[in-house]
């Protein structure tokens, strides 16, 4: 008989490792799950919440089961994996990390620390501390922090803003659920698998209906960044990249993934991407185009986007940020943003 305090945790925090070793343990395949109605019209609920609002994933009702809510986890990240839509995945991912803050709010701080360690293996300790009228509830080791809030613009975040002993961040309750909220929006962003349909019948029909959406979503956000290129809307970290390009400076496999992305995301054609990249001291053109065109996707069925910027930030990319990159988290956010507001050259 399954213990109630593992479903209930489970539900929980469906994302985290003891979860996932009951979903082992209860070996429960796609095809008993396709015929749990209420855990598969949840797991669409998750979907188009994320999609459609900014607010957390909420639970099914007042009577929503544990199970329900665990199980239906499961098919929402096989969905996620199957549509292998970037934007999905991390409006999926954000909405699912605030359900899980609204949780960490309510735990005790010794909790905290355990589902941290557990699930991030971060030395995070539960120790409340006073300072000049100020309650502190943890310590988090500072290289922790750092790797949790890279993709956080709020001047409070920084490492200088922030009081430390030992060389641990001091934390109120409110910051650590923030800071374990962000882990679990990076770990879901991360954890990618190779999934593809055909699924049990129920399931299968939800992909499809997904799948539409989901590209129609992404369509939408295409022709609004698309259309005439506006390079003096391009993010700082882009307009460094570009720059080094032109100077035949070697760029990381990464940089030159983030500048292409970006560039084929915001409708730059294969050929003048590839006259970009000729300077580059170890330019192969076949190489080259191999690369580009499967980024662009047409030698797979990924169409990348370029990393949010709390990946550039941990890979230094993140250069030279402005004013402007305060109220965004991704440098097709801001080029969406910017393009609006900068009349496009007459050509
Ligand atoms: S904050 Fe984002 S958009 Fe701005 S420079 Fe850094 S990575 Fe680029």
């Amino acid at each position: 008989m399954l213990e109630d305090t593992k479903i209930y945790e489970a539900a929980k925090y469906p994302w985290s490792i003891s979860a996932r070793t009951l979903l082992k343990e209860l070996d429960i395949s796609l095809k008993e799950i396709d015929a749990n109605t209420r855990a598969l019209q949840q797991a669409q609920r998750r979907l188009l919440q994320a999609l459609e609002s900014k607010e957390p994933v909420t639970l099914e009702g007042k009577t929503s089961s544990e199970f329900v809510e665990f199980t239906s986890f499961f098919v929402a990240k096989v969905m996620v994996d199957a549509i292998k839509s970037m934007y999905f995945r991390r409006r999926w991912a954000t909405a699912e990390a605030k359900r899980a803050e609204r949780f960490f709010f309510k735990e005790s701080d010794l909790k905290l620390a355990t589902l941290a360690k557990h699930n991030f293996n971060w030395q995070l300790d539960p120790k409340p501390t006073r300072i000049a009228g100020r309650e502190f509830s943890h310590r988090l080791h500072f290289a922790n922090y750092l790797a949790a809030t890279a993709g956080f613009h709020e001047r409070e975040w920084k490492l200088v803003n922030k009081r430390m002993v030992n060389g641990c961040v001091l934390l109120r309750k409110g910051d650590t659920a923030r800071v374990l909220r962000a882990a679990v929006e990076q770990l879901l962003i991360s954890d990618v698998k190779r999934v593809s349909p055909p699924f049990p019948p129920n399931i299968q029909q939800m992909y499809e209906e997904l799948e539409v959406i989901v590209r129609n979503r992404t369509e939408r956000i295409k022709q609004e960044i698309m259309g005439e290129i506006v390079p003096e809307a391009f993010p700082p970290c882009i307009q460094a990249l570009l720059a080094d390009m032109t100077e035949g400076k070697p760029l990381s496999h990464i940089a030159r993934f983030t500048v292409t992305a970006f560039l084929l995301n915001v409708g730059m054609d294969v050929d003048s991407i590839l006259q970009l990249f000729v300077k580059a001291p170890d330019f192969r053109e076949d190489l080259a185009r191999y690369q580009v065109e499967h980024i662009a996707g047409k030698r797979g069925s990924t169409e990348y986007t370029p990393p949010a910027c709390a990946y550039l930030v941990s890979t230094r990319l993140c250069v030279k940020k402005d004013k402007h990159c305060e109220f965004i988290r991704h440098p097709l956010a801001y080029y969406r943003r910017r393009r609006k507001w900068i009349k496009p050259k007459s050509s």
